[in-house]
């Protein structure tokens, strides 16, 4: 018989997260200040707390996770791996499906992993508030479950579209003890700006960012700091727990090795979190696809530049070398709203020039189709974002099928789709459309990032 579900032993759980820039073989570029040379850590002192800048900045591999951390991630860690036998049946297909359930956290995916890590290191560095930003709520969520265990206050803006689709998420927030507001709004300057400009606009996570971050330095205590759910290397470091558990548990699952890696990529987290334990492997000289999927409406891998660009619509942030579709890109509003950032993580991104990782777009009537079909399969009703990764399995399933090769394919369960039922009803009414972005759209959005500082092209010619 097949085991479908493969358990870790709580005391089997990784007790150190993995730090790729340790192994990169050519370095990220350094993020840049508005003069135009790399920043030092102080400089970030007003956003972060020091702790947590030095994870930023830190080349060792490997990090150890705190104990008093690693207690509240028991609550559901060690993560189910399983096996989607029902849908390997529906397509056919020779290949073997796992997958890494993140939906069985308390606030519903893989972003609790950092809120945890995150929460916790600020209340270590003394500091009483945080403010965030969220698109469709889970990182408001995770970050307000978070903060309730560990004893701080949490403000969230949340991207008007979202806001107005996913009113539950606010109550979720709100549950936890979090304070959510509609991005943009009159309690900043940035957001009473954009008003002003574009009084309709559904919001982005760029806009929402730059209010989360003006909010926090605008504090004079100094007792409130940001926090962010993606694109940074500490978050990033901070699901690598979730690539490490995933390794062990395909060794009790008898897997020697895997071909195929699958993950959405928004800020690129959860797919970084599954894939950099496994892209050591393959700088080590393993053979492994490794795939982000974007959105066709957002495609800052496939259709965007890697250049220095910032990370949020207001230029508040250091300038970041990554794929951008330019900051002041504002998305359709497609429903993964946790997909729809305008730029890509510089790890993922810097992995992406080495040629390491090979992106990849879907549009999001094929990935509700994909949802749909696991739903009648799999049973469980999956997060939007997590359509994309579906979607792309799907493929791999199918094309293991045609070469007729038996191969392992890995993907990231990232979320639930249970907040996300709006969603849904509108696909099942055929009122979606696929959103894809005419490459005029995309130019003149990346146009107006052309004058930016140029980020090389570095790689080893490697891959
Ligand atoms: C936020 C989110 C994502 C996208 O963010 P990443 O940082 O790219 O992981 C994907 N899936 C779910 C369920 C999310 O909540």
């Amino acid at each position: 018989m097949i085991e479908k579900k493969i358990f870790l032993s709580e005391k089997d759980i990784p007790k150190q997260w993995y730090n790729l820039m340790a192994d990169m073989p050519t370095p990220v570029l350094p993020p840049l200040g508005p003069d135009g040379k790399p920043i030092t850590p102080d400089m970030l002192a007003p956003v972060f707390p020091m702790n947590l800048i030095e994870q930023e900045v830190s080349t060792d591999r490997w990090i150890d996770i705190p104990e008093e951390i690693l207690e509240i991630l028991y609550r559901w860690r060690p993560s189910p791996l399983r096996r989607a036998v029902y849908l390997e049946k529906y397509l056919q297909t020779p290949a073997k499906i796992y997958y890494k359930d993140e939906s069985v956290s308390p606030a519903g995916s893989h972003k609790t992993n950092t809120a945890v890590a995150q929460a916790w290191y600020n209340k270590q560095f003394g500091i009483k508030k945080l403010t965030t930003e969220t698109g469709a709520g889970q990182w408001g969520s995770a970050l307000s479950f978070a903060c309730n265990l560990i004893g701080l206050e949490c403000k969230v803006y949340m991207v008007r579209v979202s806001f107005d689709q996913k009113p539950l998420r606010k109550a979720m927030m709100q549950t936890w003890g979090g304070t959510c507001i509609s991005s943009p709004s009159d309690k900043t300057e940035i957001g009473r700006k954009i008003l002003k400009e574009i009084p309709d606009t559904p919001g982005s996570l760029g806009i929402a960012i730059s209010e989360a971050i003006e909010d926090a330095v605008k504090d004079k205590s100094g007792e409130t700091r940001y926090s962010l759910g993606s694109v940074l290397n500490h978050v990033l470091l901070h699901q690598t727990i979730i690539g490490l558990e995933a390794k062990k548990q395909l060794e009790i699952a008898g897997e020697k090795k895997v071909d195929v890696i699958i993950g959405c990529a928004g800020g690129g987290s959860n797919f970084a979190g599954l894939s950099f334990p496994f892209v050591l492997d393959k700088i080590n000289g393993t053979k492994i696809d490794i795939i982000p999927v974007e959105p066709e409406a957002c495609p800052k891998m496939t259709k965007g530049l890697f250049s220095y660009d910032f990370g949020d619509c207001a230029g508040m942030t250091p300038l970041m070398a990554m794929y951008s579709l330019g900051h002041g890109f504002i998305p359709p509003p497609i429903h993964a709203g946790g997909l729809r950032y305008h730029g890509m993580a510089p790890l993922v991104s810097q992995a992406i020039v080495e040629g390491l990782l090979a992106p990849r777009a879907y549009n999001q009537v094929k990935c509700y189709e994909s949802a749909l079909l696991w739903a009648k399969t799999e049973g469980t009703i999956c997060a939007p974002e997590t359509s994309h990764a579906i979607a792309c399995t799907i493929d791999e399933a199918l094309k293991a099928k045609e070469e007729g090769k038996e191969k392992t394919i890995l993907f990231n369960y990232s979320g639930h789709g249970l907040m996300d039922l709006l969603g849904y009803e509108r696909f099942l009414a055929g009122k979606l459309v696929p959103y894809v972005l005419s490459s005029e759209e995309i130019a003149v959005s990346i146009d107006k990032i052309k004058g930016q500082p140029k980020a090389e092209i570095r790689k080893s010619g490697k891959w």
